[in-house]
């Protein structure tokens, strides 16, 4: 069976020198991927005309279907063209209709039409012209070696929109294509390595659905990626994959799913009539910001108190002074008086309170920096507990206390 292989050439002196991140690789990788092609390189290259020609050239030898985004644009700066007209072997030439429609497009949005912005009607010998709906800068088909090079705009709204009208159909007429369909299980609980370990098995190169994991922030990722001649195929594939697997994680696995978790964790407590009420100190509001995000949330999210001093917890949530002096702000005790309060104060059903040593300063030997106490009231139970986290910086810690406080609510409304 012919494997369909892809590169992705992503173009522009502002990726290469760190001004801005290469989200247009990641986008195309995804969508190439599920259509059936094989993704086999992705490179980064400035708008150097010999540099961005010769990777251009060398993805063209390797690769059967090759997309460029980026270096369309109407200043000099941006010369996929001319390194379009190098491989084609003859000048550029100019197309009225694409000028037209620049132009058209121009005073719709009621802006002038600068005689610089010909130049992006200009294409190279044989090449084929890609419109561009949402935007001046059309793309164009052009074939070199053995491949069909894609060369799209880099503003990533017009090249998704490119992607949708041009590539996947042309894509979706290639015979034998071999679509990929991935499952994502979401882990809490062990290391990387300790997981690797579990699940060694799965992970050896080759294997089809192969097996991979990333991490962040704490949790982890099992991605299993399948690929078969339909994507029913492909994804029942994945599933007995996924089957294999799920004993082996046991209560490590925390969900399934492309989602977010505080997506799902909002929807959740939505579909059980869960409201929700958070007391969060070394978070300062992180918590509350997440959920926020989703939209719907003001159905279950009654409020979020960010008590950082010892004197708002006991303003604003009711902590006994006493019981912080006793065993200090990031405890057990005053998790359980922080989470109780926020309940009491909003009438929340589910409240969960997070105290915590975030660092750089503020360790003790006792409480060292990433020592992180919750406290999880339902319904008036209450629970608590004490997370001693690595030290990998403010960020992580806070982050991770995020995750934790998320996972035992989703726990909690799931039991
Ligand atoms: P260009 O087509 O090279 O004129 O690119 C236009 C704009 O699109 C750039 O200024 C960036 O803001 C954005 N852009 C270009 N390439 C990428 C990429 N690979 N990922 C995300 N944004 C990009
Ligand atoms: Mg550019």
């Amino acid at each position: 069976m012919t494997l369909h292989t892809a590169e992705v050439v992503a173009i522009g002196d502002e990726l290469i020198h760190g001004a801005m991140l290469d989200t247009n690789s990641r986008w195309l990788a995804s969508e190439l991927e599920s259509a059936g092609l094989s993704l086999q390189r992705i490179t980064v290259v400035g708008d150097d005309l010999a540099q961005l020609s010769d990777a251009i050239l060398q993805a063209c030898r390797r690769a059967s279907v090759v997309v460029s985004t980026g270096g369309l644009g109407p200043t000099l700066d941006d010369r996929t063209r001319e390194a379009g007209a190098q491989i084609a072997g003859g000048p550029c030439w100019f197309d009225e209709v694409s000028w037209l429609r620049i132009q058209d497009y121009l005073r719709g949005r009621k802006r002038p039409v600068p005689e610089s912005n010909r130049r992006q009607a200009e294409f190279p010998t044989g090449a084929v012209v890609l419109a561009n709906p949402v935007g001046t800068a059309p793309g164009f088909l052009l074939s070199a070696h053995r491949a069909h090079w894609f060369a799209l705009p880099g503003v990533p709204r017009e090249m998704q929109r490119m992607v949708q009208d041009h590539v996947l159909p042309w894509v979706r007429t290639l015979p034998s294509l071999q679509p990929s369909v991935q499952q994502l299980l979401r882990v809490i609980g062990p290391s990387e390595a300790m997981l690797g370990e579990r699940i060694a098995a799965f992970m050896h190169g080759g294997r089809n659905p192969a097996v991979g994991v990333t991490v962040g922030n704490g949790m982890i990722t099992i991605r299993i990626t399948g690929t078969a001649k339909t994507v029913a195929l492909a994804q029942q594939a994945c599933e007995a994959t996924a089957k294999e697997l799920r004993p082996l994680l046991a209560t490590w696995l925390l969900y399934e799913g492309a989602e977010e978790l505080h997506a799902l964790v909002v929807q959740r407590l939505i579909a059980r009539q869960v409201t929700l009420a958070l007391a969060e100190s070394c978070t300062g509001g992180l918590l509350a910001g997440r959920f926020t995000e989703v939209a719907g949330v003001s159905e279950v999210f009654l409020g979020g108190f960010v008590c950082y001093a010892n004197a708002a917890k006991v303003r604003d949530l009711a902590v006994e002074p006493a019981l912080l002096a006793m065993h200090g702000a990031v405890s057990e005790p005053v998790a359980a008086a922080m989470a109780t309060g926020a309940a009491q104060r909003t009438g929340a059903r589910l409240a969960i309170a997070i105290t915590g040593v975030a660092g750089p300063g503020g360790g003790t030997p006792d409480k060292p920096v990433g020592t992180v106490s919750f406290g999880l009231s339902l319904d008036g139970v209450v629970q608590t507990w004490t997370l001693r986290m690595p030290d990998l910086g403010r960020s992580f810690i806070r982050e991770r206390s995020v995750l934790e406080a998320l996972a035992a609510i989703l726990r909690s409304v799931q039991a």
